[in-house]
């Protein structure tokens, strides 16, 4: 079946933020004309023939760097290559700094509805260390740019469980972006990774990484105002007004099919999962030379089937169907208020989603011990 859902990967940055390892091309001024060339000659690679697309998702690096025209030029590619649904969801991730009414208008004609800020504090101190490009007024300013161009879908990012000695306060950043009335809040914790600056910082002992009760403080605060506030926390880190929930993240999380272009993309077709070079360069000139861009391939296994299946599926409000053997397996959790049973609908609550990936780990070691045993059985006669 051809894919329903469309990423398209836009690696450039002005800069790369203190706490960041994606893949990126870091540029003063971005080579869009490079970019979609490249872009249009893997479109016409076959990824997307004959798909109609519900959603197609701009992430990055910094999609909003390539302006309105050149925003507009990749959805032209696309449209080449595959018809998008009336009710299509046509996502753009922007940094407040790219957004005013010029491009907003030439994003709106090229069909772009949903907008996903990279907010991440309305503290400029904070905005500062973390590297970003711009300040806590442009974040207001751009939704009011977004709004009266006509995008009324807007998301916006917030970081939380930042190092005790900025005295950020994650309240007032909560009840700031509320205060904007967005459709959608993303919210994530900070995590030091290896090879970013904040990685650096920490290793010669100028900060000192955020303790597991901020993060667990600051996450269950999130959850308690964003409800408060009219929100669904429909998956663990996503909260979304009724109705507004992200069609395309939401695809990933039911295990979708999806196509994937842009240097480092990922694809998944529902049985295999393949994936791009990463460096932009070596994707720029594997498509001039008309050289295939694929850099790895894998085929689930039906382990890493049952793996995904339990890790998406408790990662959202939705849940995941377990059977009656696991229900004592899972008693424990209800206890402890991690989750709550409806039916065979097992949903992890807030407190469960902290636990995600151990709870998840228990359930995944006891289905795959299941699956061996189907497989290998044990036999069951005694040759001698
Ligand atoms: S804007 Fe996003 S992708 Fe670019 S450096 Fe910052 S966090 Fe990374």
């Amino acid at each position: 079946m051809p894919p329903r859902h469309l990423y398209i990967h836009v690696p450039f940055c002005a800069r790369r933020c203190s706490y960041c390892d994606f893949s990126i091309a870091v540029r003063s001024s971005t080579p869009v004309e490079e970019y979609t060339s490249a872009l249009r000659a893997e479109l016409a690679s076959g990824v997307i023939r004959g798909s109609t697309l519900d959603t197609v998702y701009l992430g990055g690096g910094t999609p909003s760097r390539l302006g309105g025209l050149g925003v507009a030029d990749v959805l032209t590619s696309v449209r080449d290559h595959a018809s998008i649904a009336a009710d299509g969801e046509i996502t753009i991730e922007a940094n407040p700094d790219d957004v005013n009414d010029v491009a907003v208008a030439q994003w709106v004609t090229a069909g772009v509805n949903r907008v996903s800020l990279g907010s991440q504090s309305f503290d400029d101190s904070v905005l500062e260390w973390m590297h970003r490009t711009h300040d806590a007024p442009q974040i207001s300013r751009a939704v009011k740019a977004l709004r009266r161009g006509g995008i009324s879908n807007i998301s916006l990012d917030l970081i939380f469980a930042l190092p005790d000695t900025l005295k950020r306060s994650w309240e007032r950043d909560l009840t700031l972006a509320l205060d904007l009335e967005p459709a959608h809040v993303s919210l994530y914790g900070l995590t030091v990774e290896a090879h970013t600056p904040i990685a650096r910082w920490r290793d010669r002992g100028a900060i000192v990484e955020g303790s597991e009760d901020t993060y667990e403080q600051e996450f269950l605060l999130a959850h308690e105002l964003m409800v408060n506030a009219g929100f669904v926390h429909y998956e663990v880190s996503n909260f979304a007004r009724p109705g507004r929930a992200s069609h395309h993240n939401s695809a990933y999380w039911t295990g979708a099919p999806y196509a994937g272009v842009g240097p480092s993309a990922h694809s998944f077709d529902g049985a295999s999962r393949r994936w791009n070079v990463s460096a932009y360069s070596k994707w720029v000139r594997c498509l001039a030379d008309g050289q295939s861009v694929l850099a790895g391939a894998e085929t689930l296994t039906e382990e890493n089937r049952e793996a995904e299946e339990v890790y998406l599926g408790l990662r959202t409000r939705n849940g995941l169907q377990i059977d009656a053997t696991e229900v004592d397996t899972t008693a424990r959790w209800i206890d402890a208020g991690w989750a709550e049973l409806d039916g065979s609908q097992l949903r992890l609550t807030p407190l469960g989603w902290l636990r995600l990936d151990s709870l998840a780990a228990d359930l995944v070691a006891r289905r795959t011990r299941k699956l061996d045993e189907v497989l290998s059985p044990t036999p069951s006669h005694c040759y001698i």
